[in-house]
């Protein structure tokens, strides 16, 4: 009796078991059709998502049968037809022409002219600075984004070397300031040379607020010429670290058309500066080796433990990355230097003592 209950009960709870699991099935399968096979990164507030051609729609399976998801079920995520921006690893950003213009990069010389914006948003730098060294005058303005590190690196001089001569002798300029200067080049040596010497108005870096000249406090309380020997050496061996630059070489007159200028610094940024220092360029070799790469095969180099990668972007439209850090200067020419940050090499561990 009990044999033949079970004999009837077994087929009934093996029909349910297959019941149970065909309804598993169905259900797990309508959640992999509707569940995100792919991540999505939100895009930076002004990136313009890459979508598909309107041609390559899956609406259209006679456009590309190979593209239609139903009928492929295993396709890796990649193959998904709706997010081509991950296929393709970038996303797309559109700057206005008037950011080519801005930034810490730009190409300001002989030949690319520099407009004033009304906005530079300049700071005394006396006022600013809480290192106590000498501005001359001292309503000198500077960009207020370059002060701190400027301040850093005048406190480091000072306490690393114990020099208090070094002082800023000329910081921002606008156009007349740079007339001046120019003529009173001119009529000193003429216009040929006056050019080798001081820059035409609009064409000069002091414009820009990212620029300066050093001088060296004699005890008289005037200021000297900075020549870059002796202490002041350490400042071409250092400026790197905060940003800076030496602007005009003996070695790059041909390139800069400028003189060897050992007072003049420029502040470009970091990790630029050290990109620039490791190279050995100029400003002008910079801006012209950096549009041989692209976001796709980027400049790699590392400073301070961290990979970057740097590219040109010519017009408007630049590509990033995703998920990844960037920053972005215009070149003062014809378009845009991205630096991306790929990533933060193993730390040094100091061993405990
Ligand atoms: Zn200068």
């Amino acid at each position: 009796m009990r044999s033949r209950l079970w004999f009837w009960k077994y087929p009934l709870s093996f029909l349910l078991l297959l019941l149970i699991v065909a309804a598993f099935t169905f259900v797990y399968s309508l959640t992999e059709m509707a569940g995100a096979p792919y991540q999505r990164t939100d895009p930076p507030e002004n990136a313009v998502v890459e979508t598909p051609d309107p041609g390559d729609s899956p609406d259209d399976p006679e456009d590309d049968p190979e593209d239609i998801p139903e009928d492929n079920p295993e396709d890796e995520p990649e193959d998904d037809p709706e997010p081509v921006f991950i296929e393709q690893g970038f996303i797309s950003i559109e700057l206005d022409e008037r950011e080519i213009h801005q930034g810490y990069l730009l190409l300001v010389n002989h030949d690319h002219t520099y407009t004033i914006p009304n906005d530079l948003d300049l700071v005394r730098i006396t006022e600013a600075t809480t290192t106590n060294f000498r501005v001359q005058p001292d309503t000198s303005r500077l960009l207020r984004s370059i002060i701190e590190p400027l301040d850093e690196m005048m406190g480091d001089f000072r306490r690393v070397i114990g020099d208090r001569t070094v002082a800023i002798r000329s910081a921002y300029r606008n156009y007349d300031s740079q007339r001046s200067i120019f003529n009173s080049w001119v009529s000193q040596v003429g216009r040929q040379e006056a050019l080798m010497w001081a820059a035409l108005p609009g064409h000069s870096e002091h414009h820009t607020g990212l620029a300066f000249d050093f001088g060296i406090l004699s005890s008289n309380g005037t200021l000297t010429t900075f020549t870059g020997t002796g202490n002041t050496s350490w400042f071409r061996r250092n400026s790197y670290k905060y940003g800076f630059i030496l602007r005009y070489q003996q070695s790059k007159t041909r390139i800069t058309q400028t003189a060897n200028e050992p007072w003049h610094f420029r502040y470009v940024g970091l990790p630029h500066s050290a990109l620039i220092h490791q190279k050995n360029w100029c400003l002008e070799e910079f801006i012209e080796n950096i549009r041989d790469y692209t976001y796709e095969e980027p400049l790699e180099f590392e400073y301070d433990g961290v990979i970057y990668g740097v590219y040109f972007a010519e017009g408007t439209s630049i590509r990033i990355p995703i998920n990844t850090e960037f920053n972005v200067s215009g070149n003062n020419i014809d378009g845009f230097i991205v630096t991306v940050t790929w990533q933060e090499t193993e730390p040094d561990i100091a061993p405990e003592v």
